[in-house]
């Protein structure tokens, strides 16, 4: 049911966006059931969805072109077969004759991309950044294509539209960022027609398209910023994400069983949560709302009457402290130490001069400028990077290696304490290390963001699960 909220507006028909993942387009009766809730709000809003790829063809497609690319064809083959059976299925079981006389071809085609890219792969025992792209996001093509002809099966009018047509992005494959201004208007134009006619558009999530057309993605699990995206550049109301929770909760659920939803959190909330590796949303989520203060909110497919998450502006339940629990189970502690002659500014510049020149994200750091060391935490899909990076700027020191150390510990984790009401509450960093240390959990680092909106804490990866339940508990959430 779609609820009156304040945020509505009253008289015409609000706007939603409605975000599908890929559980939530997993099979025929999830599909569905995605049908049937946008055919439900569709009486009372005007509804533009976003899919994702059936849950799992994602990874199966990364899979198979690598594989392809380095060389065996037995791999592919099955993939190919497991794609044309899983889509295929859906079409015999949900569309009208009519609807798959229309569908099947469609689908078949992309099968058809599908073995041209792999056979391709396979023969020059490669696979660009780029020719990945137009591969990986395949499985958009075919659930959007799948989820409009169910709707239309069902008598409501929808069209699949590619969003290469809407999303302008840069040239950066794999994760790629869109050119606002212009996806703005491109998408305004291009779906014009389809709203001024009561057609619900559904859109391909995760792709978007470079100036020259050629096919880019927004990163594993941007469908939920193309959802953003779009609701930005139509001016939406509400952007719905649908996924296979009901909502945002205070921990894992899969960590932390007695995780609770939480009703409310804010922008920052949200930003940090998934910057600090909460799945439930892709970290760029919110940028595109912000301005605009579009608010977000996160549901459950499966149960589709519970309110969910709303991240909003700035939350106006006034909790205090602890809101929420996340970690990240792969990281890297990197320490760098310069030894007298290298200054502390000195160090530290060269070190974050040389992440600022790889473009790579920390997660935590820490330093002590009288023992001339500087600490940080990085993802594992970047620690390569960093090191070579690293070994670049600091060439000259570790020639003469009583100059500079640079030493990697593996096996870490970070987890990250985050509420916005955690600013002036004092004792919180406190009790969250009394209880790690009551259960032995032993902490290697620790850091406050200087916002006073997360406590981050180091700890090994085998320790991180107990070290997330115990401060879980502590809080009380
Ligand atoms: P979708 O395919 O719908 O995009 P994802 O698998 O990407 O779904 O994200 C949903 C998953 O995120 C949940 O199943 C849950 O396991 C995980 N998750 C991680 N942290 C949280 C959290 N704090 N709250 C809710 N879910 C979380
Ligand atoms: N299908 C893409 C992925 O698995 C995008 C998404 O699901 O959000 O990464
Ligand atoms: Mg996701």
């Amino acid at each position: 049911m779609l609820k009156e909220t304040s945020t509505l507006s009253k008289g015409k028909k609000p706007l939603v966006v409605m975000k599908f993942g890929g559980t939530s387009v997993g099979n025929g009766e999830r599909m569905q059931n995605v049908a049937e809730i946008v055919a439900d709000h569709a009486q009372r809003a005007e509804v533009v969805v976003v899919v994702s790829a059936m849950g799992g063809v994602t990874d199966m497609l990364i899979r198979a072109a690598t594989e392809a690319s380095q060389g065996g064809r037995e791999h592919w083959k099955n993939v190919r077969r497991e794609l044309a059976r899983r889509h295929r299925e859906v079409a015999d079981q949900l569309l009208t004759a009519a609807e798959q006389a229309v569908v099947l071809p469609r689908l078949a085609s992309q099968v058809g991309n599908f073995e041209n890219l792999c056979s391709g792969f396979s023969l020059v025992r490669e696979v660009t950044p780029r020719a990945m792209d137009t591969l990986s996001s395949l499985g958009e093509v075919m659930s959007a294509q799948l989820v409009a002809a169910i709707l239309r099966s069902r008598g409501s009018p929808a069209e699949a539209v590619d969003a290469t047509e809407l999303i302008l992005t840069d040239d950066n494959f794999g994760n790629a960022s869109p050119l606002f201004e212009e996806t703005n208007s491109r998408t305004r134009q291009r779906l014009q027609g389809l709203r001024r006619r009561g057609v619900i558009p559904v859109i391909t999530g995760f792709r978007g398209a470079n100036r020259e057309g050629v096919c880019t993605t927004l990163g594993r699990g941007g469908s939920d910023y193309s959802g953003t995206i779009m609701g930005a550049a139509l001016d939406a109301d509400e952007v719905w994400i649908w996924t296979d929770v009901d909502g945002v909760m205070t921990a894992d659920p899969r960590l932390v069983p007695e995780a609770r939803i939480l009703p409310e959190i804010s922008y920052r909330e949200a930003i940090e949560l998934s910057f600090f590796g909460a799945k439930v949303i892709h970290p760029k989520t919110i940028q595109p709302v912000m301005k605009k203060k579009i608010p977000v909110w996160i549901k459950n497919s499966f149960k589709p009457t519970t309110p969910g998450t709303r991240i909003v502006p700035s939350a106006a339940d006034g909790q205090r402290g602890v809101k929420a629990i996340t970690s990240v189970s792969k990281a890297h502690l990197v320490t760098v130490s310069g030894k007298d002659t290298l200054s502390f500014p000195r160090l530290a510049s060269k070190v974050f001069g040389s992440l600022s020149l790889g473009d790579i994200p920390t997660l935590m750091v820490t330093q002590s400028s009288a023992e001339n060391i500087v600490s940080f935490a990085v993802h594992d899909a970047d620690l390569r990077r960093v090191k070579m990076q690293l070994e670049k700027s600091f060439e000259l020191e570790l020639l003469h290696d009583n100059l500079a150390s640079i030493e990697v510990m593996s096996q870490v984790a970070i987890v990250v304490a985050i509420g916005e009401n955690m600013k002036g509450t004092p004792g919180i960093a406190g009790r969250a290390f009394g209880s790690l240390g009551r259960h032995g959990i032993n902490i290697i680092a620790i850091a406050q963001g200087s916002s006073e909106l997360s406590i981050s804490f180091a700890v090994r990866s085998s320790e991180m699960k107990e070290a997330v339940k115990v401060i879980h508990e502590e809080f009380k959430l």
